[in-house]
């Protein structure tokens, strides 16, 4: 595996605010919203309702955000899936206003897949260690290092490394579209995901170089760990997120994306899953499949520290409270620089066309060769 380093991402610098600060872990488990009294939850759902209605607003929520930003969703007509989903319905939904409860990469290709819409967000710092750990100047600078490379980036990145790229992905369908840019013959540039990255070289076998950065929640699981879980409870499967480091996407029964690890969680025939992801997946993973039992993957030993300790401290930011504030004075708005949209829109149509594609059984992998390097 060919991976460029760079230095080590600083994850515990001073509030946004400050010039050139980025919202620390720390400072956002300190923001995470308290849990309001079934009084106060029932009167902020019923505010969000009245409100979705009267602004012509939609809400989009990850799998990884509070069980009330889920449910709401969906109750309300909006979505709770992956980011792949999350973009492709934020685009076609007719709503003139996107709630986006996530991380700020959501919002942004939200708003660059939908520049006439507004797209709010409960907390603008809730950001990702991946796009954090991708600055677009050094991005550019290894870019250009590598001329004969299709620039192939992670959606967890922000407008301005997207728009140096070929093609965008996500995790559950990177390992497609990767496959069918090496059997054109494309030698691949990966970013930001060191963990995802060699997962896909392992499986398509393609010439592929990497940016070192990784995801907080995924790279803290441990295998040593796991595998006294495992032996526990011997019948469990054992569901993991690429995103994860080798040694523990090695002891998987299924690996993939969260929606992926959803349809394993239903398909499987299993009682008991252990699960490698953020554990906010553990909601939809119980209420679709109530007969089963779900447990955490751990993060590390007894005596360890962690990070995230399975749970992404920016996803956790959003809360109730705010998306009623954000839908009653449009605070929040996303703005992506209009100079980037079209050149960062680019690698999200070849992704949204090829899934398209992908999934009405037309062949997507001639779609591959017009676009990249080769
Ligand atoms: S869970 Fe990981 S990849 Fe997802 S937003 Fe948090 S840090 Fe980023």
């Amino acid at each position: 595996m060919n991976t460029i380093a760079i230095k080590d991402v600083e994850y515990e610098q001073p509030l946004a605010g400050t010039e050139g600060a980025v919202c620390s872990t720390k400072h956002a488990w300190a923001r995470v919203p308290a849990e309001p009294s079934p009084t106060e939850r029932a009167a902020l759902k019923d505010r969000i309702r009245r409100l979705l209605k009267e602004k012509n607003a939609v809400m989009v929520s990850h799998y990884y955000v509070h069980p009330d930003l889920q449910d709401l969703a969906e109750e309300t007509g909006g979505i709770v899936s992956d980011s792949l989903e999350m973009a492709r319905f934020g685009r076609d939904h007719a709503a003139q206003t996107l709630v986006v409860s996530g991380v700020r990469f959501m919002g942004e290709t939200a708003k660059i897949l939908s520049p006439e819409k507004t797209v709010l967000m409960p907390d603008l710092d809730a950001t990702c260690s991946l796009d954090l750990g991708c600055p677009i100047d050094q991005f550019s600078a290894f870019c250009d290092q590598h001329p004969d490379r299709t620039v192939v980036v992670y959606a967890n990145t922000s407008a301005a490394v997207k728009a140096r790229a070929d093609w965008l992905v996500t995790s559950s369908c990177a390992l497609d579209i990767v496959r069918a840019l090496k059997d054109a013959g494309h030698k691949i540039l990966w970013a930001p995901d060191r963990h995802l990255g060699a997962y896909i070289e392992r499986e398509t076998g393609a010439d592929m170089v990497f940016w070192n950065g990784a995801c907080i929640v995924h790279d803290e699981f441990k295998a040593l760990e796991l595998e006294l879980l495992k032996k526990e409870h011997p019948e469990a499967k054992i569901l993991v997120h690429p995103e994860s480091p080798a040694e523990v996407v090695a002891l998987a029964d299924a690996v993939g994306s969260t929606s992926a690890i959803l349809k394993a969680a239903r398909e499987m025939d299993a009682r008991e899953f252990i699960v490698a992801t953020d554990n906010g997946m553990m909601h939809k993973l119980r209420t679709l499949n109530p007969g089963k039992t779900f447990y955490e993957a751990p993060t590390a030993g007894n005596s360890a520290t962690c990070k995230s300790c399975a749970h992404c401290p920016w996803m956790a930011m959003n809360g109730l409270a705010d998306v009623a504030r954000v839908l009653e004075t449009g605070a929040n708005a996303i703005h992506v620089e209009p100079v980037l949209i079209p050149r960062a829109r680019q690698p999200i149509d070849r992704m949204l066309a090829f899934t398209a594609a992908l999934k009405s059984g037309q062949p997507a992998g001639a779609l591959v060769p017009h676009f990249g390097a080769a």
